[in-house]
């Protein structure tokens, strides 16, 4: 087989331990999945289905370095998020006891998100595409395998800016945890091996200006940091 055009390879994300990497398939995420979260956004957390959405595969930048600012905002917003990496397709009756068998590593992350045009969008009922899915806005560290550090469910999450605290939460403050986000997601599209889940964002999210270095951390997984440009 021949195409009309170069094809672009994955990206792909280091895994701690090995010289392979990760080739990112599709990354999908989930909005609204920690309390404090859902109340500083406005919203109520008993009462709100699982909310999904997608980035392109290749927005995603791996460990370390300088990310470039975005155009188009003035708004840009970090959210610290658990990263799960699936090293298996996702069977159609997966449980939540069984889907967890198909996670490969564990990251830590940051969906980078246009809070201005995202705003924007939910007050006129647009897509958010625009204030998610754009270049550089799924920033992941190297992949930590599962047989090494396991299935993190509890621990805490932050983020620091320029050494300011900005966002605490714990794992285990999920409203949906990982397994129960794959089986929900599995419902509505296959999970197949390489797709990214970015699990949600605990409270305290906030601008990020050029020249500012954001630090994350999931204590038992990882620590990264970016810096924007
Ligand atoms: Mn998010």
């Amino acid at each position: 087989m021949s195409y009309v055009i170069p094809v672009a390879p994955p990206v792909g994300l280091p895994v701690s331990g090995t010289e392979n990497q990760f080739p990112v398939r599709r990354i999908f995420c989930i909005g609204k999945n920690y309390s404090e979260h859902v109340r500083e956004m406005g919203g109520d957390p008993q009462r709100e289905e699982p909310l999904f959405f997608a980035k392109p595969a290749d927005t995603v930048i791996g460990p370390g370095g300088v990310v470039p600012y975005p155009p188009g905002t003035q708004d840009l917003h970090f959210e610290v998020e658990l990263v799960a990496a699936l090293g298996r397709d996702v069977a159609a009756d997966a449980t939540v006891d069984t889907v967890r068998d198909a996670v490969l590593a564990y990251g830590i992350g940051i969906d980078l998100t246009r809070r201005d045009l995202q705003a924007e969008a939910k007050k006129r009922g647009r897509p958010w595409d625009m204030s998610k899915g754009f270049d550089a806005s799924a920033l992941c560290s190297a992949l930590e395998p599962v047989e090494r550090i396991g299935h993190p469910s509890a621990g805490e999450i932050g983020l620091d800016r320029d050494g300011e605290a900005c966002q605490r939460g714990d794992l285990k403050d999920m409203v949906w945890s990982v397994a129960d986000m794959l089986v929900a997601l599995n419902r509505l599209i296959s999970l197949k091996a390489g797709d990214l889940l970015y699990t949600g964002t605990p409270s305290g999210v906030g601008p990020v200006v050029a020249g500012q270095t954001l630090t994350v951390w999931a204590e038992g997984v990882a620590r990264e940091s970016w810096t924007l440009s």
